[in-house]
């Protein structure tokens, strides 16, 4: 079972996705989260629940060699985290809430940890 503490950034994260913010490619400066874009454009950490400044938005980091195959199954994981996004906004189930987030949160500490992988 999760712990507290997991639960409630879970839910945190859910709610943001159904308050209308969108998961962006952009991971946080801070902890390498996937960044979320809320409605006002703001981008927000939700593991941080903070506002986070991106300076050179939109820009492609300097990709190393070697490290494609890392890329690629960060997209495919990118793909199923907004495969998701799109699932937790549709249901009103709450037990099919539950599923979606806990693999949201799967989905999201393995970026984590390909992110920080190409980091280092
Ligand atoms: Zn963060």
């Amino acid at each position: 079972m999760q712990s507290k503490q997991n639960d409630s950034h879970i839910k945190r994260m859910a709610d943001l996705l159904r308050q209308g913010a969108t998961l962006t490619d952009l991971a946080c400066p801070n902890c390498s989260s996937p960044l979320f874009r809320l409605q006002d454009g703001t981008l927000w950490c939700g593991k941080d629940e903070k506002k986070v400044v991106v300076v050179k938005e939109g820009e492609e980091p300097p990709k190393t060699e070697g490290n494609s195959g890392m890329d690629k199954l960060e997209t495919i994981l990118m793909a199923k985290v907004q495969d998701l996004q799109v699932k937790i906004e549709k249901t009103n189930n709450v037990e099919e809430l539950g599923k979606l987030a806990s693999a949201l949160n799967e989905l999201l500490s393995s970026l984590e940890k390909i992110k920080k992988m190409n980091k280092s």
